[in-house]
C-alpha cells in the first residue's frame, strides 16, 4: 500500500556544534552565537517508516523534504537535484581485485557537481528567509550552483573566485548572471574578499558550513546512498574532502537514519575516508599531528578545485566523522588524480573530475596498504564532471 509522503518539515532546532546550545531554527542564523562554529540542523527523528516520510514521486533530494529544514514549499529553488545514479564499476573492480566497487555519480547533478544539492538547499532558505541575494567564497563549483539558483530565484549573486580558475567556471557564472570578481590567491583569500564585500552584512554569506543549510542538502547523498542499496551500506566510503559539507553531512544522514530505525538490522556504518590532494591537505596534517594550528598552513594550487581549501572551518567536525567511524586521510598526487582520470575514462567510460579520480586513486593506495580489502564493498564519491576542467587537463588523457 503506497502511504501518502507528507513533506512538512521536522526540523526543531539549530545546535552549536561546539556546546550543544540551541538556536533558533526560525530566524536567518549564520554561525553560531555562542561560539562561533558551524550550527547544525536538528529534526524530529522519532521512528516512522520510511516509506511514510520519503516522497517516493519525486526524482530528487527533495524527496527527504521532511528531513530538510525548508518550511514551506513554495520558496524550493529546485532544478532537479540528486538521486544520482550508483553505478557498479565491474571492469575497474575486476582489474584490482575487487568483489564489489561503486561509485555515486554527482557529476550528473545540475550545473555538473554536487554544490547543485548544497546550494539549491541555501538559496531555497535564503529566499524563505527574506534575505536580497546571496555572496560566496568559492574554487569554482559553489560559484556556478550558487549562480545558478539565485538566477531561477530571482535573487543576486556574487562569486568570489581565484584568478587561476578554469574559464569554464567564470563563464557559466556570467551567464547566469552573477556578479564574479577575481581574486589573486586561494580560497581563502577569497573569503577575505567576501567578508570585505559584505561587511554591512546585507546579504547571506553561503560560504561553507557559515551558514547551516548548504550541509542539509549534502547530507541527501547519506540518504540516497542507503536507500538506493536497500538500506545497507557500504563498507568503506571515500570522499573528496575540501570544506568537509560532503563527508560531515553524509555522516549526519547515517546518524538520523540509525534514530528512524531505517538502516537494515545489523549495518555497520562504514569507514569514512577524507581524500586530499598533496597540494593542499590540512587536514591530514592535522590528522597525523603535524599541524595542530592549521592557520599557518598555506596550500597550492591543485587540478582538484575543490580541495585547494587550506583552512577549512568544518576542521574539528571532519575530524570528528573520522573518528566516530574508524576512517582515515588519504592525499594523492597532482599526476595520480590524471592516472585516475584516465583509468575511469577508458575502463568505465566516466569523465570525473579531478576530486573523483583523486578518490579512486586514494582507494587503490588503501587497497595496497591493507586498510582496505578485496572483500569490502568500497563506495566512491564522485563529486563532479570533468567538463569545466578542461583548461588543466585538456591534452593529457596519454601518459
Ligand atoms: C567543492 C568540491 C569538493 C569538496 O567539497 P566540500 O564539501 O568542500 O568538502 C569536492 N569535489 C568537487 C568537484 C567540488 O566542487
Ligand atoms: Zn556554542
Amino acid at each position: 500500500m503506497l502511504v501518502s509522503a507528507p513533506s512538512v518539515s521536522r526540523l526543531n532546532a539549530l545546535h552549536c556544534s561546539a556546546c550543544g546550545t540551541i538556536h533558533s531554527a526560525f530566524a536567518l542564523q549564520r554561525v553560531s552565537a555562542c561560539c562561533g562554529v558551524p550550527l547544525v540542523a536538528g529534526y524530529d527523528l522519532a521512528p516512522r517508516p520510511p516509506g511514510a516520510v520519503i516522497n517516493a514521486a519525486d526524482a530528487s533530494m527533495w524527496r527527504y523534504g521532511a528531513l530538510l529544514p525548508l518550511l514551506d514549499e513554495k520558496n524550493k529553488v529546485t532544478l532537479g537535484e540528486g538521486f544520482t545514479p550508483i553505478l557498479p564499476l565491474p571492469r575497474l573492480g575486476a582489474r584490482h581485485g575487487l568483489a564489489s566497487l561503486l561509485l555515486k555519480d554527482e557529476g550528473q547533478n545540475p550545473t555538473g557537481s554536487f554544490k547543485a544539492r548544497g546550494l539549491s538547499m541555501a538559496v531555497s532558505k535564503a529566499l524563505e528567509l527574506g534575505v536580497a541575494g546571496c555572496i560566496v567564497p568559492t574554487a569554482g563549483n559553489a560559484g556556478v550552483a550558487l549562480a545558478a539558483y539565485c538566477a531561477r530565484a530571482g535573487l543576486a549573486a556574487t562569486v568570489v573566485m581565484p584568478r587561476h580558475t578554469p574559464a569554464a567556471f567564470k563563464e557559466e557564472c556570467y551567464w547566469y548572471g552573477a556578479d564574479v570578481e577575481l581574486v589573486d590567491g586561494l580560497i581563502s583569500d577569497c573569503a577575505a574578499r567576501v567578508r570585505q564585500l559584505n561587511a554591512a552584512g546585507a546579504l547571506l554569506d553561503v560560504s561553507t558550513l557559515k551558514e547551516p543549510y548548504r550541509l542539509e542538502g549534502k547530507k541527501t547523498m547519506g540518504y540516497e546512498i542507503a536507500e538506493q542499496l536497500g538500506w545497507q551500506l557500504p563498507d568503506v566510503l571515500l570522499y573528496p574532502a575540501g570544506g568537509g559539507t560532503g563527508l560531515i553531512g553524509i555522516w549526519k544522514a547515517f546518524r538520523e537514519m540509525q534514530a528512524l530505525g531505517w538502516l537494515a538490522p545489523g549495518t555497520r556504518l562504514p569507514r569514512m575516508v577524507a581524500v586530499q590532494a598533496e597540494n593542499c591537505c590540512p587536514l591530514l596534517e592535522t590528522y597525523e599531528g603535524r599541524q595542530p594550528n592549521c592557520q599557518h598552513y598555506r596550500g597550492r594550487p591543485t587540478l582538484a578545485n575543490g580541495l585547494a581549501v587550506p583552512h577549512p572551518l568544518g576542521e574539528a567536525l571532519m575530524l570528528r566523522v573520522l573518528r566516530e567511524s574508524n576512517g582515515t586521510v588519504v592525499a594523492v598526487s597532482e599526476e595520480d588524480m590524471l592516472a585516475g582520470m584516465r583509468e575511469l575514462g577508458q575502463q568505465e567510460g566516466l569523465f570525473v573530475a579531478p576530486e573523483g579520480a583523486a578518490v579512486w586513486m586514494a582507494a587503490r593506495r588503501l587497497l595496497a596498504s591493507g586498510w582496505a580489502r578485496p572483500h569490502e564493498q568500497l563506495l566512491l564519491l564522485n563529486t563532479g564532471s570533468a567538463q569545466k576542467y578542461l583548461d588543466n587537463v585538456a591534452g593529457r588523457s596519454q601518459r
